[in-house]
């Protein structure tokens, strides 16, 4: 079968969905009417093409938009989606084609100008096909008192008489709640689904630090700004989560655990308790939260890095849903720069490709010196909503410094080792070796012979693993998928060379506080 998640990776290329899609997708597949409002570059087409390739018979988009309907079809086309449009910059002979095309069942995408509808002929054609769902792209264009009405689109009010039992779904970016209304009256879709996927969530607090001691960490966050609230931490292992779950519990903090390797009662069980009572947090694999509306999710918790910025944000997006402050705190460090990487070395080339891009901009999303919150935005396609306000990056902005020289000393490090030795190390090693630590794996190597022995002393301890993490989160190391030992990239060249310079972001010492929001 034909499952919407199929159609995304088969047909689009695409591993997840863009926020608010799925529902979306699902409930249009399913025959629903809906009346969706998405932010430019949101992702609106998938929400029509993808049911329309799910179900039988032929998707009719409705856009005025007929200068790109020639890109659109061949868009399309070239992804092996049968598609074609009607307007007027085609002469007959064209139009009489893809009219042929129509009847005999050969398109899964029809794009019209909405002029057409108008036509009695275009009513008589689109009855003998078998159509699976109307999409009205632009839908603000049905609204008199926007700013862009087209008179052909209050014809679309009659779609729903001719073709009662075909789902339709009216897309829009124009969001006031004025023209929201009119679209849902004029189209007859006051009984659709309305969906409002604007991606800010103003009362969500994002922070990322670095981490150190995990536990100590999560422990001291949820003492200070969430006591008695209820919240989701997330892990990559079910054994983490087994253990942060009765870590929590033995400090006082009622926690249960929820992952694939607990039998379907208990996690049953354990979500309906979540559900229920007030101040519990659950200790969760990705597993959890799919379909969990708990508007009162104070804070999402991470303790691993995300695999992608769809996955975090969809995963913090749990939290205050009520519209109250709440919080999304991650640790994120060295280890899951590493483990990440490798991870992302598996697979067949189009799948590290595409794991290696989503790693990069979640690690940028971690690394970033400025707004959070805007980052996010401009990759779900709002830019320039400038910066937030409520992120750690604004209330406490890290430095960036020139980290040129220490990413010199470290690459010639790994350079060293290789080129003189043969050897690969890992990054405990290679930063022993900076600052001049005669440890008994020194010693064993002989590393305290090489030159650049102890020429990393400016540096501490931790400092210098903040390198490596932002080293391999930029590119300019990497990681060995068996060993986890550092090796040069083709970029670490240019640094090496004093050709790159190389910006760090300074950790900040003491973790940023939220604003001084009240709490409910
Ligand atoms: P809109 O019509 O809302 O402005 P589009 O449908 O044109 O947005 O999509 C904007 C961009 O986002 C396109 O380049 C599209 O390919 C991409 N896109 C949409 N959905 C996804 C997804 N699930 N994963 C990755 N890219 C996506
Ligand atoms: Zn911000």
């Amino acid at each position: 079968m034909n499952t919407a998640t199929e159609v995304l990776h088969r047909v689009f290329g695409y591993d997840t969905f863009r926020p608010g899609q799925q529902e979306i997708i699902e409930h249009v597949a399913g025959g629903g009417d809906a009346l969706v409002l998405m932010p430019t570059g949101g992702g609106k087409s998938l929400c029509y093409q993808i049911p329309a390739l799910v179900r039988p018979g032929v998707g009719v988009v409705i856009s005025p938009l007929i200068a790109l309907m020639q890109d659109q079809v061949d868009a399309l086309t070239a992804l092996g989606v049968r598609a074609g449009f009607l307007n007027s910059t085609q002469d007959l002979d064209q139009r009489q084609l893809v009219e042929a095309e129509f009847l005999a069942g050969e398109l899964d995408l029809l794009y019209l100008a909405p002029e057409r509808l108008r036509l009695e002929s275009t009513v008589r054609l689109l009855k003998k096909g078998d159509i699976a769902l109307f999409a009205i792209d632009e839908a603000h264009c049905v609204s008199q008192w926007g700013h862009d009405f087209r008179p052909d689109y209050l014809a679309l009010s009659e779609l729903r008489a001719h073709w009662p039992e075909v789902p339709r779904i009216a897309l829009t970016a124009t969001a006031t709640p004025a023209t929201h209304a009119e679209i849902a009256e004029r189209l007859g879709l006051r009984e659709a689904r309305h969906f409002v996927a604007g991606f800010d969530r103003p009362n969500i607090h994002y922070r990322i630090t670095a981490k150190s001691e995990p536990k100590r960490q999560l422990l001291d966050f949820l003492r200070a700004e969430h006591p008695g609230d209820s919240g989701i931490v997330y892990c990559l292992s079910r054994s983490s989560a087994e253990k942060i779950a009765a870590f929590l519990v033995e400090n006082g903090i009622p926690a249960l655990p929820y992952h694939a390797g607990l039998d379907a009662r208990t996690r049953a069980h354990h979500q309906a308790r979540f559900l229920r009572e007030d101040g519990l947090v659950v200790v969760a694999t990705i597993a959890f939260g799919m379909g969990i509306d708990k508007p009162d999710v104070r804070f999402v918790a991470h303790l691993d890095l995300p695999k992608s910025v769809e996955g975090y944000y969809q995963e913090t997006g749990r939290a205050g849903r009520d519209g109250l402050p709440a919080t999304a705190w991650m640790a994120y460090g060295l280890q899951d720069v590493v483990q990440h990487r490798r991870m992302a070395l598996e697979g067949d080339e189009q799948h590290r490709r595409r794991q290696a891009l989503h790693l990069d901009a979640m690690l940028a999303l971690c690394e970033t010196v400025t707004c959070r919150r805007a980052m996010l935005l401009d990759y779900f396609g709002q830019p320039d909503s400038g910066p937030c306000g409520n992120c750690d990056t604004c209330q406490s902005p890290p430095e960036s410094w020139d980290g040129t020289v220490p990413a010199q000393k470290m690459l010639s490090t790994v350079l060293r080792l290789a080129r003189e030795r043969g050897q690969k190390f890992g990054v405990g090693q290679i930063v022993d070796i900076l600052l001049g630590k005669t440890t008994a794996k020194v010693l064993q190597h002989g590393h305290d012979s090489l030159t650049v022995f102890g020429v990393g002393t400016e540096l501490g301890n931790a400092e210098w693993h903040g390198v490596a993490r932002q080293l391999l989160a930029q590119g300019l190391l990497a990681v060995e998928p068996n060993y986890g030992a550092l090796v040069l990239t083709e970029a670490s060249a240019d640094v090496l060379r004093g050709h790159r310079e190389v910006r760090l972001r300074r950790d900040p010492r003491r973790a940023a506080k939220p604003a001084a929001t009240p709490k409910s």
